[in-house]
């Protein structure tokens, strides 16, 4: 049970970070408390993943791109916010759709099940499905890692992407800013009556907040996108308590109709909306990846895309020292990856914090100000090119 890598956690980051290590001639263990089955195939989950072209790179450099069915890559055309009660909307596309889609989107179970598929080829990968990790050691010469099974797992570098709520980070000290935002994030899928056009909407209403993600047309269901709901916990739980068919009129009632009728397609899943922030994403020989370091509001739709980002940035340090014949778990080594994901990250958690807040308060100064943003964003050609060009990270690479 002696490796160079034991990453805590097989979700779609900690999967990553294995994948991006291939050919590095390293020892890497996974180590997941799910079972080998729901690993393998993870079910839906609700979530619809927004990636940029950098992300649908990694991917590709990863060849997990590849595993995805096309038919579920659904293109981005256009992107609309709306305020309130109001019709008037900002609007991002790539350049009146010369310049392609903004992004794709895919379900993170097919995401998942294509980065494990990568993980299973490696042979430098042992993963451990069903096992759970109880705790991380560390020091100078080396980490330990004890499984709840009692088993012990040794290594020169922990690496934990272990969800938002870390029990890896909390057992290495590490303290995290934590902003709860006291809603929930409802995720399902819709068919509806009218086509969208490869449009998203982003629709901070007063009372809810609805994304409609535009998902490919299929035919079982025809026309169809993923409908994220916002709201106070209280409410929520009514919604998701209503049947089908009463939840297909509330949905259409809450979206003004302006896809016609909707109908449920899919399960429900429903997400608490915390974000969180580490302030540090490194101690001795330990690392934090993915959510466990920056877990993002899904508003701005950056949480994995930031966690591919991070997987990238650790892997390229680890394989530079590893070639070098150096430590991989040095500080050395991890003050680096530090260093650029903090950068890469930290304006966008914030900035997406601020907006969240800001778009979720309803008393008249904020409604005016919300107004005042999006038409801003319209009127300055410049700040609509930097967004956009930041939600889709094109051709944006790393030093
Ligand atoms: C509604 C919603 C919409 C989203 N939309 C987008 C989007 O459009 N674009 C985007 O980029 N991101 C989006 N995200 C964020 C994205 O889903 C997450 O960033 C991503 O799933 C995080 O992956 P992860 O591997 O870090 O963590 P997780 O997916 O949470 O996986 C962590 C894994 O660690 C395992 N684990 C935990 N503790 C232990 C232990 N002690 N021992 C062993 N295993 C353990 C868990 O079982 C789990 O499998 C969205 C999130 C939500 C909730």
């Amino acid at each position: 049970m002696e490796f160079d890598i034991v990453i805590v956690g097989g979700g779609p980051a900690g999967l990553s970070f294995a994948a991006a290590l291939a050919g590095s001639g390293l020892r890497l263990a996974v180590v997941e408390r799910l079972g080998a089955t729901e690993l393998a195939d993870p079910p839906f989950d609700g979530r619809e993943i927004a990636l940029t072209h950098r992300s649908v790179e990694l991917l590709q450099g990863l060849g997990a791109w590849e595993r995805i069915p096309e038919a579920h890559v659904s293109p981005m055309m256009e992107a609309r916010v709306l305020n309130g009660g109001s019709p008037y909307a900002l609007r991002f596309d790539a350049g009146a759709r010369r310049g392609g889609p903004l992004g794709h989107l895919v379900a993170n179970h097919l995401i998942r099940r294509a980065v494990h598929d990568v993980v299973t080829g490696l042979p430098e990968v042992t993963l451990m499905a069903g096992c759970t990790v109880a705790g991380v050691e560390t020091s100078a010469a080396g980490a330990t890692v004890r499984l709840a099974d009692g088993r012990v797992l040794t290594a020169r570098l922990a690496v934990a992407a272990d969800t938002r709520f870390s029990e890896m980070r909390r057992r290495q000290g590490i303290a995290a800013e934590m902003r709860d935002f006291g809603r929930v994030m409802m995720v399902c899928r819709v068919a509806h009556e009218q086509p969208h056009g490869q449009v998203a909407t982003e629709w901070f209403d007063y009372g809810q907040t609805i994304a409609m993600l535009p998902v490919n047309r299929d035919e079982v269901h025809g026309d169809q996108s993923s409908f994220v709901l916002t709201l106070p916990a209280h409410e929520m739980d009514r919604v998701m308590a209503m049947d089908a068919e009463e939840f297909g009129a509330e949905a259409t009632r809450r979206f003004r109709a302006r896809l016609g009728q909707m109908r449920l397609v899919s399960t429900r899943h429903a997400y608490p909306l915390v974000s969180v922030y580490a302030c540090r994403f490194t101690a001795t020989r330990f690392a934090l990846m993915g959510d466990a370091a920056v877990g993002m509001h899904p508003v701005t739709a950056h949480g994995f895309n930031f966690g591919l980002r991070g997987a990238d940035a650790l892997a390229r340090r680890v394989r530079a020292a590893a070639v070098a014949g150096r430590d991989i778990g040095t500080a050395e080594v991890l003050r680096g990856y530090d260093r650029e994901h903090r950068l890469a990250t930290r304006p966008t958690y914030l900035a997406t914090n601020a907006t969240a807040l800001l778009y979720a308060d309803e008393r008249l100064p904020a409604r005016v100000l919300r107004d005042a943003a999006l038409r801003v964003g319209n009127l300055v050609p410049p700040f609509r090119q930097i967004i956009t060009a930041h939600l889709m990270e094109r051709g944006r690479r790393a030093a």
